[in-house]
């Protein structure tokens, strides 16, 4: 490729850190100078500069949006990431989360002032309880993770307060790294559970592992391999015979939202991101927030604050003191959690109906199955049948072609897609997990999978070459990301600095 003179190549500009643009006295606002005022610092007043370059607001503007445009996102390609359920974020939902009535609120305000607020939080749990079948949700914690964090809190709580201690958490060798993580922050011994030829857990390995000293077992349901755990109800009462808990995991309850309650599943507990199935920001690790329903046996158990109705109007429970007969566990989070992301999760419920979310779930499953079925001459599917939402096949399609999973991916980023979620789960080998969402049209479900079965060919054919050097199109290359993880570069210095390190 013939270099530019400037660096730029048409609207992939080269963007310096704000840090690298700063002109001294250079500044986007007029600020009037200040009225003295007497030195309350005690003689600390700072001397030096306070280090936070000089920017004029276009700079500032086309610096965010140069950085924004250097990658693929959801809101411009199709981001078939498997598992993470990257779906499209209806812009009514920002709408919403930004009526003053919700945005400019205090946690602190007096509890009158704020009664839509706590309507609003009431009204998102009747929801969640509602399409869960359970008695009771805890709306504060942040993230899917953290979700399992409140559920495995109160299954521990609710063994201690039977007197039990139990040291084992069981999780199918096919988990998210959060499930045995979890289980092991709450102290627990994990043991993972063999799965058959089906791509599901094994019942009979998972017969033999339960026993008095086993707390819960973690269940991804549909699970990571994009299956419905058919034998769920003989799993569950395997369990619950056993005297441990049923914790399951709810980050897939996209694939059966409006159509399946996991309480009638026998579930004890599960935690929803709703990020993934309710549409709100995954937000690059930002506010996120994991719901976690509870069944009536660790109802009493719900960490703290929870809503509640009654003639006065709707009221936050603080303490324990205000909940007679139960034993909160305690909090999870400050105030009430990431109550913007409710804010957008009860938008999208409400706009869609029970009717529109059974549709989306609907819509989800079919689309992977169009994936799964378009792609499969050339594509080796991990497992037989149909699938749940997503669509995992193995690297068995490369053997024999110096192609790996990784280039195959790279190659789709000069695709303009992003790629599929790759080498997990871990139970195949060099899995590629597509997952198209409900929101995708045929058209760009064959665009993509035109790509899929062009680049089997072509690594098939032997174009090794091709896969090794990709991507050749994007503002960056293929990356060290051996380096990038072990020496990450994460502060910037000062051009002086760095001359005297
Ligand atoms: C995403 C995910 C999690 C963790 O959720 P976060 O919101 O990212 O913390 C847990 N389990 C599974 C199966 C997931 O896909």
């Amino acid at each position: 490729m013939s270099a530019t003179v400037s660096g730029n190549r048409g609207l992939y500009l080269e963007e310096p850190l704000l840090f690298e643009q700063d002109a001294p006295g250079r500044c986007g606002v007029d600020l009037p100078a200040p009225a003295p005022v007497a030195e309350r610092l005690g003689g600390l007043r700072r001397t030096g500069a306070i280090g936070l370059p000089g920017l004029s607001e276009p700079q500032v503007v086309r610096h965010y949006t140069r950085l924004s445009q250097k990658n693929l996102g959801i809101d411009s390609t199709f981001y078939p990431l498997g598992s993470c359920t990257m779906k499209h974020n209806p812009r009514l939902n920002e709408k919403v989360a930004r009526l003053p009535g919700f945005a400019d609120i205090h946690p602190f305000q007096p509890q009158r002032t704020v009664q839509g607020a706590l309507e609003l939080l009431g009204t998102a749990a009747h929801w969640l309880t509602t399409l869960t079948g359970m008695p009771a949700v805890a709306l504060s914690p942040a993230a899917g993770a953290h979700g399992e964090l409140c559920g495995m809190m109160a299954i521990r709580a609710a063994l201690e307060a039977r007197g039990e201690t139990r040291r084992r958490v069981l999780v199918p060798e096919s988990a998210h790294g959060t499930n045995p993580a979890t289980a092991a922050l709450c102290g627990y011994e994990v043991e993972s559970v063999p799965a058959n030829q089906r791509g599901r857990v094994d019942l009979d390995a998972l017969k033999g592992k339960l026993g008095p000293e086993v707390a819960a077992f973690m269940l991804t349901n549909p699970n990571t391999c994009g299956l419905f755990e058919d034998e769920i109800l003989e799993i569950a009462e395997a369990v619950h015979a056993a005297g441990a808990f049923f914790y399951c995991d709810g980050a897939n309850f996209n694939a059966i939202v409006g159509r399946v309650r996991p309480a009638d599943l026998g579930v004890d507990c599960m935690h929803i991101n709703l990020h993934k199935t309710f549409s709100t920001p995954h937000g690059g690790g930002g506010p996120g927030a994991g719901p976690t329903v509870l069944g009536a046996a660790l109802a009493p158990f719900a960490p703290l604050p929870v809503v509640v109705a009654d003639g006065q109007g709707f009221r936050l429970i603080e303490h324990a003191a205000e909940r007679p007969g139960a034993q909160p566990f305690g909090r999870l989070k400050g105030f009430h959690g990431q109550f913007g992301v409710i804010v957008r999760a009860l938008a999208y419920m409400m706009s869609l109906g029970a009717d529109g979310l059974r549709q989306a779930s609907g819509d989800a499953v079919l689309n992977a199955n169009y994936l799964l079925a378009t792609l499969s001459d050339e594509l080796t599917p991990s497992y037989p049948g149909p699938c749940m939402h997503e669509a995992l096949f193995d690297d068995r399609f490369l053997k024999g072609s110096g192609v790996t999973t990784l280039d195959i991916a790279k190659a789709l980023l000069d695709e303009g897609f992003h790629p599929m979620t790759m080498y997990f789960p871990l139970v195949v080998h060099g899995a590629l997990l597509i997952e198209p969402t409900e929101t995708e049209g045929k058209d760009t479900l064959d665009a993509f999978a035109a790509s899929l079965r062009g680049l089997a060919r072509r690594a098939r054919e032997g174009d090794s070459a091709y896969f090794k050097a990709a991507p050749t199109l994007t503002p960056r290359r293929r990356l060290d990301e051996t380096t990038a993880a072990r020496t990450p570069v994460l502060r910037w210095s000062p051009p002086a600095d760095r001359a005297a390190e």
